[in-house]
């Protein structure tokens, strides 16, 4: 399980997730920016920072988000 970045972030891309990640995990692909699931630890720090509250933890993400899931799996080839 890990914390999953949606689409709603295509649009802001603020980045302040980035600082407070304490594993370095989130990179930003050619649309949005995308949580490793390898290497998240579910701490939940970027979350609460998201300005359009993009990010969810897996088993809260809305029915019509779950494409992010594939966007991340896509993304890092696992
Ligand atoms: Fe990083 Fe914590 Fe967010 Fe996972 S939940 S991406 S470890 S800030």
């Amino acid at each position: 399980m890990a914390y999953v970045i949606t689409n709603l972030c295509k649009d802001e891309k603020a980045a302040i997730c980035l600082d407070v990640c304490p594993v370095d995990c989130i990179d930003l692909t050619d649309t949005q920016y995308v949580i490793n699931p390898s290497l998240c630890i579910d701490c939940g720090a970027c979350e609460l920072v998201c300005p359009v509250e993009a990010i969810f933890h897996e088993e809260d993400l809305p029915a019509e988000h779950e494409s992010a899931i594939l966007i991340a799996t896509n993304y890092y080839g696992s």
